[in-house]
């Protein structure tokens, strides 16, 4: 078997791509950020937390791996666009987009506020639909194809108690996926999403971190326990490569049964 750094090795399956992960400073982001940078391609990080992905950064470069961060709020449109502009100037290509960026909210939906709610979709499907149409327009104008892997969840497609917000946002996103993909299969575009399950990181620790939180988990979780966020990368990874190249419009579970009972 040929060393990792090797282009050929069979795990380098994103050589020579870029790829532009948002949310990436940690969580399911970061996870994505490092099983990309293993499998060869250049990473972008970008986030609204910019120590965080610089911090990031500098770790993936020591390891030898090629990644740089950027400063990207994805509820800001001009942001977006430049940070896809940046990208494609200095590495002179992108071939992969992922949508990971978003937030949560446990709150009753008779009190959910006006505010709170307009600053989720903002971020979980404007946010998405940012990044997306940014790619999308460089992609069909240059004819080069492309690939997007958004993140959704399992509250997207089942029902979600005290999360109406956060299920409405992450079912458009699973509808955006599944639209964008039809009308963009024709310019070699794929889109697909990813729905995990409950899994550790900084969004649900008031749940897992809990006696009651978990209990709740394992009841719902016919595989008993929460995902680890390399769990949900490994599938990013098999959406980014060819290794899905007949995949579009496809929302792939990864919540150890959740949504299948
Ligand atoms: P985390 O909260 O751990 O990390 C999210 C990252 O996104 C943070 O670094 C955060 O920065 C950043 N971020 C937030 N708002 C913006 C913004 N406007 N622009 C750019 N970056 C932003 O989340 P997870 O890793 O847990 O979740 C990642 C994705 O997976 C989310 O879309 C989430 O909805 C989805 N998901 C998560 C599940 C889970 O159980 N964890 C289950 C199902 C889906 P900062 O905090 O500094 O603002």
């Amino acid at each position: 078997m040929p060393p990792a750094t090797d282009p050929d090795h069979p795990a380098r399956v994103l050589h020579e791509r870029v790829a532009f992960v948002t949310g990436a400073a940690r969580g399911i982001g970061a996870a994505i950020a490092h099983s990309y940078a293993r499998a060869g391609a250049h990473v972008v990080l970008a986030d609204v937390d910019v120590d965080g992905v610089g911090r990031l950064a500098d770790e993936l470069r020591a390891s030898g791996a090629r990644a740089e961060a950027l400063a990207c709020d994805v509820t800001s449109t001009e942001q977006v666009e430049r940070a896809v502009e940046h990208t494609l100037t200095r590495r002179g290509r992108l071939d992969v987009v992922v949508n990971n960026a978003g937030i949560s909210a446990r709150i009753p939906a008779e009190h959910y506020p006006d505010d709170a709610l307009l600053r989720m979709l903002d971020i979980n499907v404007m946010g998405v639909y940012r990044l997306m149409r940014a790619a999308a327009r460089r992609w069909i104008a240059t004819g080069s194809g492309g690939n997007i892997v958004n993140l959704a969840s399992y509250a997207g497609l089942v029902a979600d108690p005290m999360s109406a917000p956060y299920a409405a946002s992450k079912g458009a996103v699973v509808q955006l996926t599944r639209t964008c993909a039809v009308e963009w299969a024709e310019h070699r575009i794929r889109v697909n999403a990813i729905a995990p399950g409950y899994v550790r990181t900084e969004m649900t620790r008031a749940t897992v971190d809990t006696e009651e939180g978990m209990a709740r988990i394992r009841l719902r979780t016919p595989m008993g326990r929460p995902a680890e966020p390399a769990e949900i990368a490994e599938a990013a990874l098999f959406l980014a490569s060819d290794a899905s190249r007949y995949v579009t419009g496809h929302v792939l579970a990864v919540d150890g049964g959740w949504t299948a009972q």
